[in-house]
C-alpha cells in the first residue's frame, strides 16, 4: 500500500539527509569503527544542514516545526544507509523533548543554539551498573549545599558518551522519597570538575556509536541546571520515553526494510539446484512473511507517528511498539542471515553487521519484558 504520511517538505527534508549521509558519513563510516567513534565534524555539519533540533523553536536557530515525521525521515535514511554509529536518534528524539519543554528561557538560551549546530551533543543518563530496568536502583546522588547540587555516582551504556557535552544525569536528589520518587535530572556539562568519562566500551555492534561509562566525582552543579522540577525526574522521563520508544520502533521498522529489501535481491540473484534460492517455496514464504510483516508494521507506525503528532500516543502505546517493532526487527535480520547462506555471516555484508548492530534494540530504552509489563499491567492483570 502506498505510504501517505509524508508530504513534500518531508520529502525535500528527505532529500537534504540523503544527500548529508551519502557525502559526509557513509565514505568514512568503516573508519570510525575502527576508531569506536564518529568523527565529531559530523555534528556541525548536520547542524548546518538543518538536520538537528527541527522541533526546537526558531528564536534558538530550530527548525521550529514540532512533526515528529521529520525525526522519523533522518532516522529512516541513517538506518537506510547502516551508519549505526550515528546519534542523532539520540539527540533530536530522546534528548530534544526534555530541553525544549522542561527548561527555563535561561537554559533555552543557554543550551537550545548549541543544540541545533551540533556544537552541543547531547546524551541521557538514566542506567547504572546496578540499575538498568528498574530505576528504583538509581544510587547516584545529588545534595544541595548552597546554590549548586553536589552530584556523586556512575553510569553506564550512556549512547554518545564520550562526545556528549550535555549530559542529562538522573539522580535521587530526595533521599527520602520511595521507590523511584525523589529523581531530578540534572544537566552536567563537559568540563564540569569531577565529571570523568570512563570506557568507551566494546560492544558486539555499533562499534562507531560512542557508548560509554560516566563518573561523577563531587560534581558541583549550579542549582540552575536542574532540568524540570526538582524531584520530579521520574514523571519527566514517563512523560518524555513514549518519544524514545517511538524513535526506537521507527528504526526498527526501517532497519528491517533495508535488510529485507537487500535479501530479496540476493535471493533472486543467488543459485542453488539450478535455481534462485528465493524461489524454493519454503523461502518463498519466509519472504511472503517478512514482506506482509512489513506492511502491517509501517501501516501501523504511520498511524503511530500521526497520534503522537496529535499529543495522543501513550506510554502504553509506545510500550506496544517498541516490543513488537524490535522482535520484528530480530526475526526478520536472523531469517535474512540465514537466507544468505555463509555470506550472511561476512561483515562486507549488510545484513552480518545488521545482525549485530541491531540485537541492541529489543533490550535498550526498555527491555521487551518491561514493555509487556506496561502493557500487561494496563489490561489490569
Ligand atoms: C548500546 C546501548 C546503548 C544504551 N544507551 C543508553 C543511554 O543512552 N542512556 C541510558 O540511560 N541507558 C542506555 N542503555 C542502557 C539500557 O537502557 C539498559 O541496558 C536496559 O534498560 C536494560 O537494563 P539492564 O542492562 O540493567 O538489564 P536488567 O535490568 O539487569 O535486565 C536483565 C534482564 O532481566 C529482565 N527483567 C528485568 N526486570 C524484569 C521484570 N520485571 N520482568 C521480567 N524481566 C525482567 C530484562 O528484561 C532483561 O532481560 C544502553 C544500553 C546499550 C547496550
Amino acid at each position: 500500500m502506498q505510504r501517505t504520511l509524508y508530504d513534500e517538505d518531508h520529502d525535500a527534508f528527505r532529500s537534504t539527509a540523503r544527500t548529508f549521509l551519502a557525502k559526509e558519513v557513509v565514505p568514512f563510516h568503516d573508519d570510525w569503527e575502527k576508531e569506536g567513534l564518529v568523527d565529531r565534524r559530523i555534528w556541525t555539519a548536520a547542524g548546518a544542514q538543518g538536520l538537528l533540533g527541527t522541533d526546537v523553536p526558531e528564536q534558538y536557530g530550530g527548525g521550529g516545526v514540532k512533526d515528529f515525521r521529520y525525526n522519523a525521515v533522518l532516522t529512516e535514511e541513517t538506518i537506510a544507509v547502516g551508519a549505526s554509529g550515528v546519534g542523532f536518534s539520540l539527540h533530536n528524539d530522546v534528548t530534544a523533548p526534555y530541553l525544549t519543554e522542561l527548561t527555563t528561557d535561561e537554559q533555552k538560551q543557554r543550551w537550545l543554539p548549541g543544540f541545533v549546530t551540533g556544537e552541543i551533543i547531547t546524551a541521557i543518563a538514566m542506567t547504572e551498573p546496578g540499575a538498568g530496568s528498574d530505576l528504583q536502583g538509581i544510587t547516584t546522588s545529588a545534595k544541595r549545599d548552597g546554590s549548586d547540587l553536589v552530584l556523586t555516582g556512575q553510569k553506564t551504556f550512556i549512547t554518545n558518551g564520550i562526545h556528549a557535552d550535555l549530559v542529562l544525569v538522573v539522580a535521587r536528589t530526595d533521599p527520602d522519597a520511595k521507590a523511584a520518587h525523589g529523581l531530578s535530572l540534572i544537566a552536567v556539562e563537559r568540563g564540569m570538575p569531577g565529571f570523568e568519562r570512563g570506557r568507551n566500551l566494546d560492544k558486539i555492534g555499533m562499534h562507531a556509536q560512542d557508548t560509554a561509562e560516566l563518573f561523577f566525582d563531587d560534581v558541583r552543579v549550579p542549582a540552575s541546571n536542574v532540568v524540570g522540577e526538582l524531584n520530579q525526574g521520574f514523571i519527566h522521563l514517563m512523560t518524555m520515553l513514549p518519544q524514545e520508544r517511538l524513535s526506537i520502533a521507527v528504526a526498527a521498522i526501517a532497519g528491517a526494510r533495508t535488510i529485507f529489501d537487500r535479501t530479496l535481491e540476493y535471493v533472486k540473484d543467488r543459485k542453488a539446484f539450478g535455481r534462485p534460492v528465493g524461489s524454493f517455496q519454503h523461502n518463498r514464504f519466509v519472504l511472503a512473511e517478512m514482506a506482509t510483516e512489513l506492511e502491517l508494521a509501517e501501516t501501523y507506525l504511520d498511524k503511530a507517528i500521526l497520534e503522537h503528532n496529535e499529543g495522543r500516543y501513550t506510554v502504553v502505546d509506545a510500550a506496544m511498539a517498541k516490543w513488537w517493532t524490535t522482535e520484528m526487527q530480530k526475526r526478520v535480520v536472523d531469517r535474512c542471515v540465514q537466507l544468505h547462506g555463509g555470506y550472511g555471516f561476512m561483515r562486507e555484508y549488510p545484513v552480518a553487521r545488521a545482525y549485530t548492530d541491531t540485537r541492541i534494540t529489543t533490550i535498550y530504552g526498555g527491555t521487551t519484558e518491561i514493555m509487556k509489563e506496561i502493557v500487561g499491567r494496563s489490561l489490569g492483570v
